[in-house]
């Protein structure tokens, strides 16, 4: 048995979601679909869940948001008059959702519409069963999956029925309605592959697999075949985008595997995404860029116990979570996403780090970016090596590099504004 999703842009119109139902009815084992909301239909086109989300703000503002859910309407009422769908009841939910937003429902009700909507199109359109996220995917109060959700799903899916699921929100306990980070329906497929033990779980998007570097810089970058749960991982963390990091954790103890599709080519094999790589060898690169990196020193930094836990927890106080840390004798270095923190909350944290602690010195500055390369089973100190002596080639200075502490990923840091030369330089050494 096979649980399907499909991203936005496999719905973006009712031409792509026609090749999606030509995909679900060519393999009888494809029993459930997550859907997605409508994506760019170009370059130049919004997604519906922005367009919500605009809508949203109107509403908190106090404005109408019809001015823009007008454009919504246009979207949704078009793809059902080409796939001649109904369109009062259509027209009925789309007046009521908009009463909703206006009346301050709020950004995550708002953004989920598009996925409902997207997925009551799909149901009628397939004549499969909807059924509604908010009933089935429980929710706690920060986004994560409760696990109340598999008693549920267990209780409301029937072997042998064929159902489609909007992606990307649930519902707390309290009924709120909430949804996950951005691209989140991943999350919403992986549950529902583990609620119903299927065999693969088949995630459709608009490219054939997760390439071994972004495309965009890399010319002709290939299709990575294969790779590990903590491959993908390691690779999303270091910014490459396809699959969302969070949608690993439902399926990881079940072992499911995942094959990334393109609905535009699907007789193209994609990447497996298996919970091992038996393979011994390296993925791919990519890097996290938007980085800014705080350094400190102080004599005898560590002598006192639970410094390092003390400074975080100031760091945190002012909305900065690193994702990346150095220790030196005497001295930290942290990087953390630029945007978290405006020019003023730095300077503000830096006088009161060098009030409360004593510290000897303390900088921020920005434009940096973290270069991952990731493989299975791989020689860190060789791969390293390799990957500086291209940086260096390449005439780019490394900032830091991290082997070692992970048997997946050499980390690599960089100035920013020389990123996109280093995954070059380190796909041309290592890759190609
Ligand atoms: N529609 C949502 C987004 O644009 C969720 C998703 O597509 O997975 O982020």
């Amino acid at each position: 048995m096979i649980v399907c999703k499909f991203g936005g842009s496999s719905l973006a119109d009712a031409a792509q979601m026609k090749k999606v139902k030509a995909i679900l009815e060519s393999n009888p084992e494809r029993m459930a679909v997550v859907v997605s909301a409508p994506g760019k239909r170009n370059k130049e086109d919004e997604k519906v869940t922005d367009l919500l989300y605009q809508c949203n703000a109107l509403a908190q503002k106090g404005q109408s948001c019809r001015p823009v859910f007008n454009e919504i309407v246009k979207r949704f009422s078009s793809i059902a008059n080409d796939l001649k769908i109904d369109e009062k009841e259509l027209s009925l939910m789309l007046d009521d959702i908009r009463v909703a937003i206006d009346a301050g429902h709020g950004a995550d009700y708002t953004a989920s519409r598009g996925e409902y909507l997207s997925a009551f199109i799909m149901s009628r359109y397939l004549g499969w069963e909807f059924v509604d996220a908010a009933d089935v995917i429980v929710l706690n109060s920060d986004s994560t999956v409760n696990d109340a959700t598999y008693q549920k799903l267990a209780e409301r899916l029937v072997s042998g029925k064929r159902y489609v699921i909007p992606g990307f929100y649930g519902e707390t306990e309290q009924g709120v309605l909430k949804t996950f980070s951005r691209g989140g329906s991943d999350i919403t497929g992986a549950i529902i592959s583990r609620a119903l033990n299927a065999d693969l779980y088949e995630n459709w998007t608009d490219v054939s697999g997760i390439y071994r570097a972004d495309p965009r810089v890399v010319e002709n970058a290939a299709v990575i075949p294969s790779m590990s749960y903590k491959e993908v991982r390691e690779l999303s963390d270091v910014g490459a985008s396809v699959f969302h990091e969070e949608a690993i954790a439902p399926i990881y103890h079940a072992g499911i595997p995942i094959n990334v599709k393109n609905t535009n080519k699907p007789d193209d094999p994609g990447t497996m995404i298996l919970p091992e790589a038996e393979y011994r060898g390296l993925s791919g690169v990519s890097a996290r860029k938007g980085l800014s990196r705080i350094s400190l020193r102080k004599l005898m930094l560590f002598k006192k116990s639970g410094m390092r836990h003390s400074l975080l927890t100031m760091l945190h106080i002012f909305g900065i979570r690193p994702c990346f840390s150095l220790f030196g004798i005497d001295s930290i270095v942290w990087f953390f996403e630029t945007k978290q923190a405006s020019e003023s909350v730095c300077q503000a944290m830096c006088e009161r780090l060098l009030k409360d602690f004593g510290l000897d010195r303390i900088t921020v500055d920005h434009g940096y970016a973290i270069v991952g390369i990731a493989g299975q089973n791989m020689d860190e100190g060789v791969v390293a090596s390799d990957a500086v002596v291209a940086l260096r080639d390449a005439g780019i200075e490394s900032v830091f590099i991290n082997a070692g502490s992970s048997d997946t990923t050499v980390l690599i840091g960089v100035k920013e504004s020389s990123a996109d030369d280093a995954v070059r330089a380190i796909y041309n050494k290592l890759f190609a």
